[in-house]
């Protein structure tokens, strides 16, 4: 698989699917990371989000790119929507990670409807959660078993949040992990939210492609069906 995970500022995407992004590395997946904005309204600058961020990026495995927004002012529209689509292709995504649209902050609000409609080709839409979720309920999980310490790592890297100022709890992202793993019937899990996931079980479309050959598979569909485009 290709995923592509988009978040609004440093540290969204390690919070919400850290884990299953390092799930994904270890079965050999390749993935992206897209983040919106340097973070540069929080209490650390732009520079020391930036780093903080890349360090993050080399522990996740994940080739990291940014999206060139301003913190508290990601839109919702064409821009927005180019950038991710011009994500997707770059990773031949077949596996987007974004925000739940129901969220208290604008930029992740933005974030998730860019996501959504630069992501309408794309057979796997899981939607993360993060504190400012409201009413998350999520119906697809996926099993954390062994790869919380290197959430909890990469979310560490993020030093602005987590040690100086407080605004990451990981206690409370252990105790998450350990819900939605009770939720799941599994120890640790992550839980995601999802308008639209293609279970693939190995078989071959009816158009005669082959499931899992990533952007191949995609552009084949759309080349076939070119009134989705
Ligand atoms: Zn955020």
């Amino acid at each position: 698989m290709r995923v592509l995970a988009v978040g609004a500022h440093p540290d969204d995407v390690e919070l919400g699917c850290g884990a299953a992004l390092l799930a994904h590395r270890a079965r050999g997946d390749r993935v992206g990371l897209l983040v919106l904005t340097g973070g540069e309204r929080g209490p650390q600058g732009q520079s020391s989000r930036i780093s903080e961020q890349e360090i993050a990026a080399s522990i996740l495995g994940a080739d990291l790119v940014w999206g060139g927004f301003e913190d508290g002012a990601v839109p919702e529209g064409r821009a927005a929507v180019a950038v991710v689509e011009q994500a997707i292709r770059a990773v031949g995504a077949d596996v987007v990670y974004t925000h739940s649209p129901r969220d208290s902050h604008q930029d992740h609000r933005s974030a998730a409807a860019a996501t959504l409609a630069a992501g309408r080709h794309v057979r796997r839409i899981l939607m993360y959660e993060t504190p400012s979720s409201i009413g998350f309920a999520p119906t697809v999980f996926v099993d954390a078993a062994g790869h919380l310490p290197g959430k909890l790592k990469a979310l560490r890297a993020h030093v602005s949040q987590v040690s100086k100022n407080d605004l990451v709890d990981l206690e409370a992202v252990e105790a998450q992990a350990r819900f939605r793993g009770f939720q799941a019937r599994l120890l640790h899990a992550e839980g995601f939210e999802t308008e639209r996931f293609a279970w693939d079980l190995g078989g071959v479309h009816e158009d005669g492609e082959v499931f899992e050959t990533g952007a191949g598979a995609v552009s084949g569909y759309a080349d076939a069906h070119p009134a989705s485009r």
